[in-house]
């Protein structure tokens, strides 16, 4: 084995499907599924000093501040218990973001690095939403989600697309098929 690894970024709207298939190319690859809501999920659940600062934000549909994300990150990206490497899910959100991601993997010049946006139209992101029916899946808070989305995390895949780094995966189809493109992506 040598001693590179894959670092995916997975962008995506809120119900693009980031999760389902980071869980399964994880898996595949033996890398480390990071799902910054996941944390912040069980972080509440579990009353822990960030949860109980991330709680209200994550309840109204709001990012959680910067901080306490940049945080979360260097911790897991320095903890990474898989060698072949990792995938982040829900991770940047915001340029701030992103921009410290960029600092921080300066410290691991030997992942290389795959950004990906899983496209869906946003009828058909609304419908799955509601099906899934999380905590903050509500018509309302799916709502404020898709706006900050607009607002603060879409210059995110224009900070990507500027740098060349950007790659688009359509998420309207069968399951099998997206992840057949993605594995592709990444194996490439
Ligand atoms: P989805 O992508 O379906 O909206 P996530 O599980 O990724 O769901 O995120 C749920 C919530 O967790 C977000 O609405 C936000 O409040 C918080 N959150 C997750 N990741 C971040 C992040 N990188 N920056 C700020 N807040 C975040």
């Amino acid at each position: 084995m040598t001693n590179s690894s894959k670092g995916i970024i997975f962008l995506g709207l809120p119900g693009s499907g980031k999760g389902t298939q980071a869980d399964l190319l994880s898996g595949r690859f033996g890398l480390s599924h990071i799902s910054t809501g996941e944390i912040l999920r069980q972080s509440i659940a579990e009353k822990t000093p960030l949860g109980q600062q991330a709680q209200s934000y994550v309840e109204r549909g709001e990012l959680v501040p910067d901080q306490l994300l940049l945080d979360l990150i260097d911790y897991a990206l320095q903890n990474n218990k898989h060698q072949s490497g990792w995938i982040l899910d829900g991770f940047p959100r915001t340029v701030t973001q992103a921009i410290f991601l960029d600092k921080l993997l300066e410290k691991f010049p030997q992942t290389s690095v795959c950004v990906v946006n899983l496209e869906v139209p946003e009828n058909v992101l609304i419908e799955r939403l509601l099906q899934r029916g999380r905590q903050d899946d509500t018509d309302d808070i799916i709502r404020r989600r898709l706006e900050v989305y607009y607002k603060q995390t879409a210059p995110v895949l224009d900070y990507y697309s500027s740098k060349g780094q950007m790659n688009i995966v359509n998420g309207d189809r069968q399951l099998e098929e997206i992840t057949d493109s993605l594995e592709k992506l990444i194996s490439s």
